[in-house]
């Protein structure tokens, strides 16, 4: 959905949107839903709102793929692109607000909703927390089975310690 900036009324927008958005960043499983607040200062465009969707997401740990709900909630303030570098005095400024411009009036709210999906998506997901992963040596998933691999921290020169005083006994 796009909003054209100079068609903002006075009062500002309520809007709830939506939309089915692709990204080749992330796999949205849900049509993206967000409910907004737009207002207008002059050329100043605040966007506040909260995000939601489904995404799909592969476990750090077992490598499975699962499916979690994401809600982001939001502030931006949007600046037209042509004024950004000139204009260093924004009325609706603030160290809590994220920043960002539009070009050519318009404002393209998908844009803004999978940024702020993104921001939330965590770098190294988990399946579950106590996701146990796979086995480094078999490559078996520990969740689901057990394997016979010897799982020891020991360094491998130890090992040969090891062995040695297990000669011993
Ligand atoms: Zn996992
Ligand atoms: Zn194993």
């Amino acid at each position: 959905m796009k909003i054209i900036v100079s068609e903002i009324p006075e009062e500002g927008l309520t809007i709830d949107v939506e939309e089915t958005i692709h990204s080749e960043l992330v796999k949205i499983v849900s049509p993206v839903r967000a409910s907004l607040r737009i207002e207008k200062r002059d050329t100043e465009v605040l966007v506040q709102g909260e995000v939601r969707a489904e995404v799909e997401l592969q476990c750090s740990r077992c490598v499975q793929s699962f499916t979690v709900p994401v809600r982001s909630p939001f502030s931006v303030v949007y600046d037209p692109a042509e004024v950004i570098n000139r204009e260093e005095n924004h009325s609706l400024k603030g160290d809590e607000l994220d920043m960002g411009f539009y070009r050519n009036d318009t404002l393209d709210l998908n844009d803004l909703l999978l940024e702020q999906m993104l921001l939330n998506i965590p770098m190294k997901p988990l399946c579950r927390p106590e996701c146990k992963g796979i086995c480094p040596q078999c490559g078996k998933d520990l969740n689901a089975e057990k394997c016979t691999c010897e799982v020891s921290g020991i360094d491998p020169r130890m090992k040969v310690l090891e062995q040695l005083l297990k000669r011993k006994e």
